[in-house]
């Protein structure tokens, strides 16, 4: 107890000396100073986003308590803690690189593949008329899997986001077609040319089908059930951001991978809600720069006019099935 007031007595003088050399340091900033660290900001954020829901990322939070836990324990002038955490930083740097080596190539990779998150800060002219062919697609897709959930006709849906596939794209058949639920159908149609393999949609059109998707790093540990078509929906999830819809030939289930998981037993409704949530997730509040300056009518906004993720359809469903989530 005596300790402990001993040093909270030593971290307030200490505390209040850090706030003054932050201040001075703020007083003699350039404006080209704010800019090195805004962007330097965005980096370290954006590298965030990457490793998020990641092991590399439970492995960032601890560091991080680590570093509040050593400055801690430096400001309030103890000796023990510091040392024993600047001997671990010195040895563990190569073993953490090493330990999670799957992890750091992909988060390389996703940063060669994307636009380096343009598109968060609204700059790529993410509009509204890409918004609105995006619900169409959902709808599309949603109701060509429900279908052929029903009819057990095996499905791959890959919804591109950030992360470009242009790999897969190139390995498949060009299309650039207006999703529908018929195209789907026709698509994956058994023994027709483009049903083997998977369908790629970007910005909310079918840009490719019978596109081969990567095979997943965990493999060997993925369970025994998921037959290659699975397998190959959560091999693209571990190498992008992007979401893949599976519709099962042998049960007819349909599921979704995502960051190297794969979620089943999906209802129309749920379905639809989580493809919305993911693919607009940042759109209703976000114009791009080009949009802001040409928009005149303020008053109208086809995200506005569009259908909620709790829509009629939805409900619909909900009543039939009486399966919501
Ligand atoms: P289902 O439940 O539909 O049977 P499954 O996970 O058991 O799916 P398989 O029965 O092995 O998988 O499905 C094989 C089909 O999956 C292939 O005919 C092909 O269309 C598709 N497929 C398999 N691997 C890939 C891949 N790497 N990329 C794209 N499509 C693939
Ligand atoms: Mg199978």
């Amino acid at each position: 107890m005596h300790m402990l007031q001993l040093s909270a007595a030593a971290l307030l003088p200490s505390l209040h000396e850090l706030w003054e050399s932050v201040f001075s340091v703020i007083r003699t900033m350039k404006p080209v100073d704010f800019i090195d660290i805004a962007v330097l900001s965005y980096i370290i954020y954006y590298f965030f986003t990457l490793i998020r829901e990641t092991r590399a990322g439970q492995l960032a939070k601890g560091i991080f308590f680590l570093v509040v836990a050593y400055v801690i324990a430096h400001i309030a002038g103890m000796k023990a803690i510091p040392f024993m955490l600047e001997t671990l930083a010195q040895s563990s740097l190569l073993a953490i690189l090493i330990v999670f080596q799957p992890e750091v190539r992909r988060a390389v990779e996703k940063l060669g593949h994307s636009r380096f998150g343009l598109n968060n800060l609204g700059l790529l002219g993410t509009n509204e008329a890409v918004e609105t062919q995006w619900r169409e697609a959902i709808d599309a897709v949603c109701s060509a899997c429900m279908e052929m959930s029903a009819t057990k006709t095996g499905a791959l849906i890959v919804f591109e986001r950030q992360t470009r596939l242009g790999e897969q794209i190139s390995n498949g058949t060009i299309l650039n077609a207006t999703p529908s639920k018929e195209l789907f159908s026709q698509i994956f149609y058994k023994n027709t040319p483009l049903h083997d393999g998977a369908v790629i949609l970007r910005d909310g059109m079918v840009l490719a089908a019978a596109c081969y998707l990567p095979t997943p790093e965990r493999n060997q540990i993925i369970n025994k059930k998921f037959g290659a078509r699975h397998r190959a929906a959560i091999g693209m999830s571990e190498n992008s951001d992007a979401i893949i819809v599976v519709v099962s030939e042998e049960t007819g289930s349909i599921s979704v991978a995502e960051n190297g998981d794969l979620r089943e037993d999906f209802t129309w409704k749920r379905l639809q809600d989580h493809l919305l949530n993911r693919l607009l997730e940042k759109q209703p509040k976000k114009h791009s720069l080009r949009s802001l300056l040409l928009r005149k009518d303020h008053g109208t906004s086809a995200a506005g006019s569009q259908p909620s993720a709790s829509d009629t359809k939805g409900e619909e469903v909900r009543h039939e099935d009486g399966m919501d989530s």
